[in-house]
């Protein structure tokens, strides 16, 4: 630790009598920069502000021409102050002459000094201003005193935020706006576009009271500030829905060690000690561990710098009393909410009408996170790396969740673009909103079945917008995966009731237990499997485990008693596991007849086809089913041997492409000698494009995302399938990777809305 001698304390002690003395916010700067100039024996120390968001005036100085003060003006970035304001960096400099940025200014008098060293004044983060000492001589300045004019420019910006300086108008505009605008990319975990002004989900503090006489009594509100802080993070560890989630675990097994560090408190104490307040210590003991971390060149150490500023920022909400989110804070019109990640449920603590957009640092698409933001129509974009430690909070924002781009401190042009697609988009959302009540049919007078993909309540607010005919796909596990613990069978019958009532007598089709894989449940232990998507999951799991699978079917019969069940299984490999799975639903009808309770009226049984092997066994299948739906996200993802979830093969192999077409279309023959019922239920369908594929091939009923309603039944209602048919036949035989490039060229020459 560095050693604190008197001289800071000095300083400090009599800047606060200073601010806390009488007159006016001017002379105090001016009693500030002198105080500054004799104890740091400087010749000069001058102060400048920003205005307008890009002139850096001096405001006060001693030891330049004083004629000088709000005459002299720079740009941001020109000079060595401009620089300094620009870079937000501290400059340490014996000969600033000979340094590229230096521009002489006539008016301040100061080509006989050598010497300089600047700091940044920074509010929440920002720019404000610069401070800045000077002498004649070719003088090396000290660690310790590049410190101390730190603290003394965060004492100076609780003047700007007092707003004696400026009008406050011109307080607003007074923080320096990013140079350049930064783009980043990411992955899409919801999608849409967005504009909106950056909110921190777990809100960065503004420290407003610097100095204090009373010294004991800051540590002990820091003691307990650091007690409540290993709390909270105690009780993230323990809880339920963390526990199985090794890399949380981690992270917050490294906030813990953080928090426990006896150094990082002591170093905060020896601040307190020179007369800052708990809050203006924590900010200081981070200034300069950011100053030191961001050197290293191990990027282990820098990436722990976000989680030690995370857990400064923690400690002073915890000083604050304002250990909420900022869905508990009064928020802008239009937030776009940035956060390392989140749970479902923080993001549905939010004002709907004010959540525009979501962008995470971590995040994946099958996160619970990204399928409730997915439900709500809130684009969001994940996997950022970097961007959090780019973004200021207050800043405008633009996602692009189609692209999966982020834009922070966008330029006018790129804004006006955005606004611009925007506005289309929901031009185009309206003239879907328009088909609601158009049936799906052809040009040709063919007649498609358009269904709902749902998982949440929420989702079926999607249904009656979109006036689909049903839900073709209920994943049950969703509710399964936000509880901490098993939904016990009442609960469960309540919630399927409440679809059922939502549905309002459009059929439901429900899906048993998903779980495993990519969709953990906290209440199961799971070991790590090296293919979880392979490995012990949905039905697989029901068969090891077989009162999940009892209970679940009991809360559907349950719920559905005097009205229409249809259920069908996940992930069947062969017709024994079909049968098996009946065999366990036959067992419920019964109990449920012994015990003389009112069952469905009717109960349609089928099974999901995800699993290639089930294809060649459709001869013996099809006789036992009511109806069949094929899971195109499994079952693409096993026939070309590409992971679904993985972004590096995203897109490398093509759904509309021969070998993917014929094996579709040989299930869609099989249930056709059958007489069974198809569905496709999995992403594919939701594509334009694709949709009209698969019309090609014969399917003539989809379940999709409830935003792809609109556009795939426009599609169709421009579509003359006849015509397609007999290409699609010819396109079969061809050996393209893709058959993408030929289905948009046709749609293009016969007028197909795709
Ligand atoms: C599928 O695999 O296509 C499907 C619909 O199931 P899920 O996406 O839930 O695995
Ligand atoms: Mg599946």
């Amino acid at each position: 630790m560095t050693p604190v001698s008197n001289a800071p304390r000095q300083l400090l002690r009599r800047l606060h009598g200073i601010m806390a003395g009488a007159g006016s916010a001017e002379q105090r700067l001016t009693e500030t920069v002198r105080l500054v100039a004799s104890n740091m024996i400087a010749e000069v120390c001058s102060v400048y502000f920003l205005r307008g968001g890009e002139i850096l005036e001096l405001f006060a100085t001693e030891g330049l021409k004083s004629s000088a003060v709000h005459n002299t003006r720079l740009r941001v970035g020109e000079g060595l102050v401009g620089h300094i304001a620009a870079t937000a960096m501290p400059l340490n400099l014996s000969n600033a002459q000979k340094h590229p940025k230096f521009v002489y200014r006539a008016e301040t008098g100061e080509e006989i000094y050598h010497s300089l060293m600047g700091v940044p004044i920074l509010r929440s983060g920002k720019v404000v201003g610069v401070l800045v000492i000077q002498n004649k001589t070719q003088r090396h300045y000290m660690q310790e005193e590049k410190e101390s004019l730190q603290t003394v420019a965060m004492v100076m910006a609780e003047l700007v935020s007092s707003g004696d300086l400026f009008n406050p108008l011109e307080q607003q505009e007074a923080t320096l706006e990013r140079a350049a605008t930064s783009r980043f990319e990411g992955m899409v975990l919801a999608e849409g576009m967005a504009e909106g002004v950056a909110v921190f989900h777990e809100p960065k503090i503004e420290v407003v009271k610097h100095l204090t006489d009373d010294i004991p009594q800051e540590k002990t509100r820091l003691g307990t500030a650091l007690q409540s802080l290993q709390d909270q993070i105690d009780d993230m560890m323990s809880a339920e829905d963390m526990r199985h989630q090794g890399e949380h675990q981690e992270i917050l097994d490294v906030y813990m060690l953080f928090a426990k560090d006896k150094g990082w408190k002591t170093k905060i104490e020896a601040i307190i000690d020179t007369g800052l307040t708990a809050e203006a210590a924590v900010e200081k003991v981070q200034l300069n561990n950011r100053a030191r971390m961001q050197k290293m060149s191990d990027p282990y150490m820098r990436e722990r710098l976000s989680d030690l500023d995370d857990l400064a920022n923690r400690l002073n909400r915890h000083l604050m009393g304002r250990v909420g989110t900022a869905a508990s804070e009064n928020l802008p019109d239009k937030v776009i909410l940035v956060a390392d990640d989140m749970g479902p449920a923080d993001l549905l603590d939010y004002d709907r009408e004010k959540l525009c957009g979501v962008i995470l640092q971590d995040g994946s698409p099958t996160a619970h996170v990204s399928i409730v933001a997915r439900a709500l129509g809130i684009p969001m974009v994940g996997q950022m790396e970097n961007a959090l430690l780019a973004v200021v909070e207050g800043e405008r924002v633009i996602v692009n969740g189609v692209a999966g781009i982020v834009y922070f401190s966008p330029p006018t042009e790129i804004m006006q673009s955005y606004r611009e697609s925007i506005e289309s988009r929901d031009a185009m959302l309206a003239e879907y909103d328009a088909l609601r009540d158009l049936p799906a049919k052809t040009l040709d007078g063919v007649e498609v079945e358009l269904l709902v993909n749902a998982g949440l309540s929420i989702d079926m607010e999607g249904l009656q917008r979109t006036g689909a005919d049903g839900v073709g796909l209920f994943r049950t596990e969703f509710q399964f995966m936000i509880s901490s613990t098993l939904p016990r069978v009442d609960p469960q019958a309540e919630f399927y009731r409440d679809i059922l009532d939502a549905a309002d007598g459009k059929p439901v089709t429900f899906r048993t237990l998903d779980i495993g894989g990519d969709k953990p449940v906290s209440f199961l232990k799971r070991d790590d499997e090296a293919n979880p998507a392979l490995g012990w999951r949905a039905i697989r799991i029901a068969f090891d485990r077989p009162a999940l699978l009892r209970y679940q079917v009991r809360a559907l019969l349950k719920a559905s008693e005097g009205r229409e069940l249809n259920i069908m299984f996940p992930m069947i490999t062969d017709v024994s596991e079909f049968k098996m799975a009946r065999e366990i639903l036959n067992k419920e009808i019964d109990r449920q007849k012994r015990r003389k309770s009112p069952t469905p009226i009717k109960i349609r049984v089928g099974t999901m086809l995800e699993v290639p092997a089930l294809i060649w066994q459709l001869d013996n299948l099809l006789p036992l089913l009511d109806f069949i739906s094929i899971g195109s996200n499994d079952l693409l993802q096993f026939f070309f041997a590409c992971d679904r979830e993985n972004p590096k093969l995203a897109g490398r192999y093509d759904p509309i492409s021969p070998p993917a077409l014929m094996m579709l279309k040989s299930i869609v023959d099989k249930c056709e000698t059958h007489k069974v019922p198809i569905t496709l239920c999995g992403e594919i369908g939701s594509k334009p494009v694709t949709a009209l594929a698969l019309l090609a091939i014969g399917f003539r009923r989809l379940s999709i995302a409830p935003a792809a309603v609109g556009p795939v039944k426009m599609m169709i209602r421009s579509l003359d399938l006849a015509g397609l048919e007999a290409y699609m036949a010819e396109l079969l035989s061809r050996s393209d990777h893709s058959l993408r490039g030929l289905l948009t060229a046709f749609a293009k020459d016969h007028g197909v809305k795709i």
